[in-house]
């Protein structure tokens, strides 16, 4: 392992073991909730979303590192955004994820999601990784009913 990827690995142990944004959103606008069977990872997704910017967002769950810490990273990189822009950085984050070894990663677009393009060389650990992002983008065509 070189030390990239080295670096790499610490980030995602960390939020593993230090989750940001954990937690049930009271004031969610929207929710959802995901499952990868083919590994047992659970999550749920709170957002609360005013003007289509998401203002405020939260993870439970359930799962393996890397589906723990990708929502944790995720949520970290979601408020402020509009729809259009996550919904951007998500085909960016999953084209990444689907690419080839070999093919660059867009570290300008992606920013601290990055740190998953590793992923790609364990095909059967990117729906871990995925497995937020869906919830995600599921979760916001999903809107709770007050
Ligand atoms: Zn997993």
């Amino acid at each position: 392992m070189d030390e990239i990827d080295a670096l790499y690995e610490e980030v995602i142990l960390d939020h593993n073991k230090n989750p940001r944004n954990f937690g049930v959103l009271e004031e969610a606008t929207h929710k959802a909730v995901g499952h990868n069977p083919l590994c047992g990872d659970h999550i749920e997704i709170y957002l609360n979303v005013q003007n289509g910017v998401v203002k405020d967002v939260k993870f439970k769950g359930v799962g393996c590192a890397i589906s723990k810490a990708s929502a944790s990273i995720m949520t970290t990189v979601l408020k402020g955004k509009t729809l259009a822009e996550i919904q951007s950085l998500f085909d960016e984050f999953h084209r990444t994820l689907t690419s080839k070894v070999d093919e660059p990663v867009n570290t300008e677009k992606l920013g601290k999601l990055a740190v998953f393009a590793g992923v790609r060389n364990f095909p059967v650990r990117v729906k871990c990784a995925t497995l937020a992002w869906h919830t995600l983008i599921d979760a916001l065509g999903n809107k709770k009913s007050d």
